[in-house]
């Protein structure tokens, strides 16, 4: 539930009119005089009674009106507050353990920010607290009109009373948008530190050079999407690559031109497969892709596009002479049953430096699916 101040002023409002409204009708005389010894009580039993008089009539008698009024307009506020205040508390707390959670073994950029969400929470905090001190002093409030009222006979201060009241009804009502905005304010600074967060957890598993996804990153996505192709018997395949005679490349162009043919291959390789494959730089000039649901022979076709693409390439030094081509050898292996994360690796592997043996340039595919 959402409501804006105007809302706030309303319920505030009707609790005040409803005092009030109790007050005239006691003074009316249409209530018994209240009890100031049960002022205090928080029972509504004794609201009102009904008796029958001597002759047999029926008579209504009703106890502590202002008791009522009194208890109506505490609820009222003590009701804004909580229903201000709690679910914005349970929010920040429940986000702050989801994000504690995924950062877990972060590095110091976590944590960082971890300190800043704690903070902003502990913001919130503060200001909840105000809140409901504000509250209590407008409680005191109300009680001292009702004291007020109580000892006074003349419509004149009864007037008086009841301007107090109001006044302090209204500044209630802006103490209650004002820490309405800070929470606000609150809650915009925790939804950027979580997208920094988000960010920070990105860098953390992409290669710096590449952008691809980092070794680590790979090894536990593929653990994951083993565990999962043989749980749901669906297909997963694995890409090796490498660039072939790199090391000539640096030697021959220096290394600053080797890292800009690595994010090349990094890119070129991204762009032939879907969202939901995991390219990584596995080491080196070495890259892997992970494809879950796709057979050898579709991440054999998707391995022909790379290299075929790759070998296309026109290279040259801005001003210099031209590089010529570059190209990048492949092995693809499909998850045998009961096979492991490790074992796949190895048969890609091997499919890889076959590729080498026999020339570079090459997909070479292992199609044995035998359970292992
Ligand atoms: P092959 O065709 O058999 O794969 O030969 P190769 O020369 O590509 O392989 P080799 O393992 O002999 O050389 C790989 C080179 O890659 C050696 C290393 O200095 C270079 N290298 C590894 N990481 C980086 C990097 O981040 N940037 C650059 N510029 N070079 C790198
Ligand atoms: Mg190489
Ligand atoms: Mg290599």
């Amino acid at each position: 539930m959402k409501l804006d101040s105007r809302s706030w002023a309303l319920v505030a409002g009707c609790a005040l009119v409803a005092a009030a409204g109790v007050f005239a009708l006691c003074r009316a005389g249409f209530f018994s005089a209240p009890d100031p010894s049960s002022f205090w009580s928080w029972s509504l039993d004794n609201w009102e009674t009904t008796i029958v008089g001597a002759s047999g009539e029926r008579l209504r008698i009703a106890h502590e009106p202002l008791a009522l009024a009194r208890n109506l307009a505490l609820i009222s506020v003590s009701f804004i507050g909580v229903v201000m205040g709690t679910p914005r508390v349970v929010e920040i707390v429940t986000r702050s353990g989801r994000d504690g959670a995924a950062a877990a073994g972060a590095p110091e950029d976590f944590a960082k920010t971890r300190r800043l969400i704690d903070g902003e929470l502990g913001t919130i905090l503060t200001l909840v607290r105000s809140h409901l001190d504000s509250n209590k002093t407008y409680s005191a409030a109300l009680a001292k009109g009702h004291k007020e009222i109580t000892a006074t006979t003349s419509p004149d201060q009864i007037r008086a009373a009841i301007v107090l009241l109001i006044a302090e009804n209204q500044k209630m009502l802006r103490e209650t948008e004002e820490h309405q905005r800070q929470l606000e304010d609150s809650q915009r600074q925790i939804t950027q530190l979580r997208a920094e967060l988000a960010e920070t957890q990105e860098l953390n598993v992409r290669d710096s050079l590449t952008q691809v996804f980092t070794r680590r990153h790979f090894d536990e996505t593929l653990a994951r999407e083993a565990k999962l192709a043989a749980s749901t018997a669906s297909a997963l395949s694995l890409i090796m690559a490498d660039i072939d005679n790199f090391k000539k490349i640096n030697d021959g162009h220096g290394h600053l031109i080797g890292d800009e043919v690595l994010k090349n291959f990094a890119r070129t390789m991204a762009k032939h497969v879907e969202e939901k494959d995991t390219v990584a730089r596995y080491g080196g000039e070495e890259f892997a892709i992970i494809m879950p649901a796709v057979s050898y022979a579709e991440a054999k076709m998707a391995a022909e596009r790379i290299r075929a693409e790759f070998e296309t390439k026109k290279w040259a030094i801005k001003g210099g002479a031209p590089i010529g081509r570059i190209t990048a050898s492949f092995g693809v292996a499909q998850l045998a049953p009961n096979e492991n994360a490790e074992n796949l690796i190895q048969r890609a592997d091997a499919k890889l430096y076959v590729s080498k043996s026999r020339g570079r340039n090459i997909v070479t595919v292992d199609a044995d699916l035998s359970p292992r």
